[in-house]
């Protein structure tokens, strides 16, 4: 099949493409490389079953020349992670709305089957844990920038379903605190990149607030498998699914683990939420899938303990640096 991922140069992304060449599809990335990089697909770009285009999904002339030639679609294209909302709420307001009312648009024009990326995210605050795709969701005031990522990524799939309605065959994926090898080293949307870059460093773990509120960290491998699942599932089309794992950990909980895993000496500090997001921030305090439709329609379950997946990924975070030490000292010799 000839595949178009957008966001394809990006942490999950570049995961589904690796999936998705594997298998032997052509596939086209469009990426603007604002969070995605092209060291994440490197290894692809030799190959002629590969395509790499440089743009925005802003563009509609680039997307419909893309869109006009593949199979199917998945829109992982988004600004991302809570700390790049809030530092910048407007331009992830605009990609992820704009941006995916243009590639449905697109994909509604020329009857492509498309998959969108939504997030766990879209529940909130709500404490109806685990959360079922049919439950309430609770967000606080549009005074606080968190909750705009909330709307727009539920904003994105109301669309969705509005065109599945009118026949296009889309489904959403709502992921669940991906982790893995390429997550970002700068941290944005993922505490597991920060706490493996400090305990590696020797810095203090920054651990935010109590330490008490929890996550259900899902490994890319999984996430990337739901997300093919719902691609290919007959029943999945119109519907939103859960793709994480139900092992639901507390971040001071994280932290102890990073540090037995890399064997560092570094602290735990904890920092209140002011000092790292400012006065305005709210928190989820429980954030827990339920499976259970995943499970029956996609045949979903996210298989990595948070062990292994945590040993490849604390593998990864070091080869990286080991590649910047060689290089240098290439460099140098
Ligand atoms: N967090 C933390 N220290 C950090 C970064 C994040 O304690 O250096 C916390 C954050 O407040 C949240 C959890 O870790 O409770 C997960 O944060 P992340 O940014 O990975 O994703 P989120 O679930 O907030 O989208």
């Amino acid at each position: 099949m000839h595949i178009l991922v957008t966001g394809g140069a990006g942490f999950i992304g570049s995961n589904l493409v690796d999936l998705l060449m594997a298998q032997g599809h052509e596939v086209t990335v469009i990426d603007n490389l604002l969070t995605g990089k092209v060291d994440n697909i490197a290894h692809h770009l030799e190959n002629e079953c590969f395509h790499f285009v440089n743009d925005s999904i802003l563009n509609m002339n680039t997307l419909e020349r893309l869109v006009r030639h593949a199979e199917l679609i998945y829109h992982l294209a988004a600004v991302v992670g809570v700390k790049y909302v809030v530092q910048d709420p407007l331009s992830g307001i605009i990609t992820n709305v704009r941006g995916t009312e243009n590639v449905l648009e697109m994909a509604f024009r020329y009857w492509v089957r498309t998959v969108i990326a939504s997030s766990s995210e879209v529940y909130g605050k709500s404490t109806a844990v685990p959360w079922h795709e049919e439950g309430d969701r609770l967000l606080g005031p549009t005074s606080v920038a968190r909750w705009s990522y909330a709307d727009s990524k539920a904003i994105d799939e109301y669309v969705a379903f509005a065109y599945a309605r009118r026949g296009l065959p889309v489904s959403a994926v709502r992921y669940f605190n991906a982790y893995g090898p390429r997550l970002d080293a700068r941290g944005y949307g993922s505490v597991i990149a920060r706490f493996i870059t400090q305990a590696l460093n020797g810095e203090p773990l920054t651990v935010y607030g109590d330490g008490q509120q929890t996550r259900s960290f899902t490994y890319v491998a999984d996430t990337v498998a739901g997300t093919v699942q719902a691609a290919t599932a007959a029943d999945a089309v119109g519907q939103a699914f859960n793709i994480g794992t139900e092992r639901e950990i507390t971040i001071n909980e994280l932290a102890q683990l990073v540090l037995r895993l890399t064997g560092s000496t570094s602290e735990i500090a904890h920092v209140p939420y002011r000092t790292a997001f400012g006065p305005q921030f709210e928190e989820t305090r429980r954030r827990l899938p339920d499976t259970s439709r995943a499970r029956e329609i996609l045949n979903f379950e996210a298989r990595t303990l948070l062990e292994e997946g945590l040993g490849k990924t604390i593998n990864w975070f070091q080869e990286q640096v080991s590649n910047v030490f060689n290089n240098t000292s290439e460099r140098h010799s």
